[in-house]
């Protein structure tokens, strides 16, 4: 799966692929790889949550790549890691919850 964008790719016809604390990720388009190389860490974070070996088809993949680019939001607008982490959670929770409760 595409880290960045959430994407599927096939790891056998990769378009791009990047090896980061001994993984290897791959992307569906180098710009997704390009994004990743940057910041790794904003990526293989929402990844790790997987348990190694476990499904490549888990819903809170596709949620954390969605955390992901919220979070990556909130850092650019300067807030500190925590924060954008903790509020892209609990936007993403939000978001994905069919009552949402404040
Ligand atoms: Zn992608």
């Amino acid at each position: 799966m595409d880290p960045v964008c959430g994407l599927r790719v096939d790891p056998e016809h990769p378009v791009a692929a990047s090896t980061y604390r001994a993984r290897t990720y791959y992307f569906h388009s180098a710009a997704c790889k390009a994004e990743f190389d940057a910041h790794p860490d904003q990526f293989v974070h929402s990844a790790d949550v997987v348990p190694a070996g476990g499904t490549t088809e888990e819903p809170g993949d596709r949620y954390g790549a969605q955390r992901a680019s919220i979070e990556a939001t909130y850092l650019e607008h300067g807030a500190p890691p925590e924060e954008a982490h903790r509020n892209a959670e609990a936007i993403v929770e939000k978001l994905h919850r069919p009552r949402g409760r404040a």
